[in-house]
């Protein structure tokens, strides 16, 4: 029996995404009753998950786990709390993780330890025989709620018809978006792109055409746009709520890279002022960040690069470095703790995690894990029909470009 394969999205709130930050830098597991307190929306789990400490729910995985063997491969992204990472039997960023999910044929059920998209692109990657799951229904994306494919498929019929057809745009959309954003560019010649390959994805479209539609998130875009040499004139961003995005014609026209006003309230959250000061503290500090940082903030840091970018170049660094860190919390923590060698620490003195990665719980893995050993398959991520051939194409075409 199968449940939950659909949810209702109600866009997260940035109120809801700082709902986990704390100025203690404590970051410990409770339990999910006294989590729930947090005021994020949660999925109703049954009543007997809620009062569980970590140390019963970490003996139970353990032992459902061990029922389960082969039968089940769990996916941790590197920002899912160490209570949950630490039963990855695979981990890395929404790239590495999509193309293992392509390649892992024998599992018959992924327990994907991320957010919804994640989900979605596995589904849409996996073999026929897989089910894809989600612990908690609720784990979804800020960033990918604001791009709602309504207002995408609205923005392409305008800017098509504004420009005079599809073949003078091509849309590019970010990993994090939902399965329906990536049809369309998979129906409309278009691409997916993760942090690791956006340049590359880049000269792919440029190749065939002379502008880009970037969705959802404008720094990722700008910050590979400027990288690439376009000027900053040539780049503009679309805003979804007012006609046209808030553009003329001929100023669409004159635009190379059309940007979607998306944004990710974790990596927005680092400033040139927190670079600053990281500097002033440790003069000899190397300043790293993710892409979907600011411009400003990119532009002060000495390295940018994605997730799996950060994890190498900090652990392949020599002992005695100082690294001063622009990502999410759980992956800046891990590297601190894997390399104390190094004086590693994170930008932000505000201890922020995702907010809607923090959602899964221990509770909810334990919960998912006991339903497939009762033989019930509980939040089953299904992308269906033409939709996942049409995202297959986009994602097909990523993995094609960066192998
Ligand atoms: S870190 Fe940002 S982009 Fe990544 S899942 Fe969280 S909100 Fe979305």
């Amino acid at each position: 029996m199968t449940t939950g394969s659909q949810r209702i999205v109600i866009p997260i709130t940035e109120l809801e995404q700082s709902a986990f930050c704390r100025t203690d830098g404590n970051l410990r597991t409770l339990t999910l009753e006294e989590e729930f307190k947090s005021g994020v929306r949660w999925q109703k789990v049954p009543i007997r998950y809620l009062k569980m400490t970590p140390e019963e729910l970490n003996a139970s995985i353990a032992s459902a786990r061990e029922t389960l063997g082969d039968q089940v491969l769990l996916l941790g992204h590197h920002y899912q709390r160490e209570d949950v990472f630490k039963y990855a039997d695979l981990s890395g960023d929404s790239y590495k993780l999509s193309r293992l999910a392509s390649e892992n044929k024998e599992a018959e059920f992924i327990v994907f330890c991320g957010v919804h998209f994640m989900a979605e692109t596995a589904d849409v990657l996996s073999g026929p025989e897989q089910t894809v799951i989600l612990p908690n229904m609720a784990a979804g994306c800020s960033m990918a709620d604001m791009a709602q494919s309504e207002d995408v498929e609205d923005a392409w019929e305008d800017l098509t018809s504004a420009l005079g057809g599809q073949e003078e745009i091509v849309p590019i959309t970010y990993m994090n978006s939902a399965a329906d954003i990536k049809a369309l560019c998979g129906r409309s010649g278009g691409i997916v792109c993760t942090s690791s390959n956006a340049d590359l994805t880049f000269e792919w479209a440029f190749e065939r055409s002379k502008r880009v539609l970037f969705l959802p998130d404008q720094h990722l875009g700008r910050n590979t746009a400027l990288k690439m040499g376009i000027p900053e004139d040539e780049i503009i961003v679309w805003n979804p709520f007012v006609p046209m995005g808030g553009h003329t014609p001929e100023a669409l026209r004159r635009a190379r890279v059309i940007l979607w006003q998306g944004h990710c309230s974790v990596h927005t959250r680092f400033t040139p002022a927190q670079v600053q000061e990281s500097r002033a503290r440790y003069p000899d500090v190397n300043v790293i960040v993710h892409p979907e940082c600011t411009r400003e903030t990119v532009d002060a840091a000495n390295y940018v690069g994605s997730t799996e970018y950060i994890v190498k170049m900090v652990s392949e660094a020599p002992a005695g470095s100082i690294w001063g860190i622009g990502t999410e919390i759980n992956l800046v923590n891990r590297l601190a703790k894997e390399n104390p060698d190094k004086t590693v620490f994170c930008l932000d003195p505000v201890v922020c995690p995702c907010a809607t990665m923090y959602r899964i719980h221990p509770a909810y893995l334990l919960w998912v894990l006991d339903g497939l050993m009762a033989g019930l398959v509980i939040n089953a991520i299904k992308v269906e029909g033409q939709t996942a051939i049409d995202a297959r194409v986009a994602l097909r075409r990523m993995l094609d470009v960066a192998g």
